[in-house]
């Protein structure tokens, strides 16, 4: 703990030195000189613009004469102004009443005012107690920067779980509440700016069968793989896959017609079986395959609604199922078109 102490005159200066040392303060910096306390203090930077980046010298506790012919006053001003020591206790000693000298010290941030000629027992109290301020500041400050900390940290944290109650876990890809918000927002978007809105649901065929045949395990990796495949063919920034439940995946093309659609569900199609995990049980072929139902919205109609988009591409798949899988099946708004793969 530091003390430093400007005092012009040579004998209150010693007076003071004594006091602090009975009271434990052995390393006080006392000087008659108040340029000395100025370069001690890293204040008389010739770039006074840089003294804020300047390593600030430890002072807890600052005792300044303003009796002297030496601008005390100018010297406490800078001080206060200076983030470094905007916060240290200030004594200032006068032997003057409390004058207008002191008023303006009190002003300009002083925190206390010993009159001089000094006692000695109220002096150490007074300095204890300044002492003490200075130590609920300190602890004050610390106190505040944990709080900001933790609150920093607490808004990372908030980002980091709505990114994640956003991501579906076995996949990577995003989860079914992720979808139904961006089905939502694509939406919107489609009616105001009038341009087609595509879905895609993709449905892995006879996955019961597969988990049954390889083991559940099997079947998690094999709907990785399925999930990396699709990522693979898409191709725009807009495009997003999200995995819709158990092995059912769902996939928003923005501003993608009904032909637009099928190019990307015909790719999935054939991505998915090119991948060639063998599947034994599966009706369409011999290696895992998916059946796709596809929904466009024009971007025309006043009354469609995203649920009524969903339910159209789940109507599709079902048909596509119904048709032998492995095929894609397609509606535009209500006038629903079919095509099979070979066609
Ligand atoms: P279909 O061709 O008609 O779609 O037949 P399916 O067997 O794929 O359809 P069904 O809905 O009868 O079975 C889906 C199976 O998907 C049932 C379940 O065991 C499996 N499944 C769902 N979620 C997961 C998962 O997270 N991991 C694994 N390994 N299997 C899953
Ligand atoms: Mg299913
Ligand atoms: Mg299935």
């Amino acid at each position: 703990m530091t003390i430093a102490v400007f005092e012009h005159d040579a004998r209150n200066l010693e007076e003071i030195r004594v006091l602090l040392e009975e009271s434990g303060h052995l390393d006080a910096f006392v000087t008659t000189d108040l340029g000395r306390l100025m370069v001690a203090m890293n204040l008389n930077s010739p770039h006074r613009d840089l003294s804020h980046s300047m390593m600030p010298v430890q002072i807890d506790l600052l005792i300044l004469d303003l009796d002297s012919d030496a601008q005390a006053l100018d010297f406490l001003k800078t001080l206060k102004g200076d983030i470094r020591y905007k916060d240290i206790p200030i004594v200032v000693t006068s032997e003057s009443d409390f004058d207008q000298q002191v008023r303006t010290a009190y002003a300009y941030g002083a925190t206390d005012y010993l009159r001089k000629p000094l006692n000695p027992s109220e002096a150490k109290a007074r300095i204890h107690a300044s002492l003490r301020l200075n130590h609920e500041i300190d602890r004050r400050k610390a106190r505040e920067n944990e709080i900001t900390e933790i609150a920093n940290q607490l808004r990372d944290l908030t980002q980091v779980l709505m990114k994640l109650s956003l991501i579906d876990p076995l996949t990577g890809v995003a989860n079914r509440r992720a979808f139904d918000q961006t089905v939502e927002q694509e939406f919107k978007r489609a009616r105001r700016n009038r341009k087609p809105l595509s879905i895609l649901l993709l449905d892995v065929d006879h996955f019961k069968n597969y988990n049954d045949t390889y083991g559940h395990q099997a079947g998690d990796l094999c709907l990785r793989k399925v999930a990396q495949e699709v990522l693979n063919t898409m191709k725009r920034p807009g495009d997003m896959l999200a995995r819709y439940g158990g092995e059912e995946f769902a996939i928003v093309l923005p501003e993608t017609d009904a032909a637009g659609a099928l190019v990307i569900a015909e790719r999935i199609l054939i991505g998915v079986e090119k991948l060639g995990i063998r599947h034994e049980y599966n009706s369409a072929a011999p290696v895992v395959t998916v059946s796709i139902g596809a929904s466009t919205f024009s971007g025309f109609s006043s009354e469609f609604e995203p649920s009524k988009l969903i339910e159209s591409a789940d109507k599709s798949l079902y048909e596509a199922k119904h048709q032998g899988r492995n095929r894609i099946c397609a509606a535009i708004a209500n006038h629903k078109q079919e095509f099979d793969r070979e066609a």
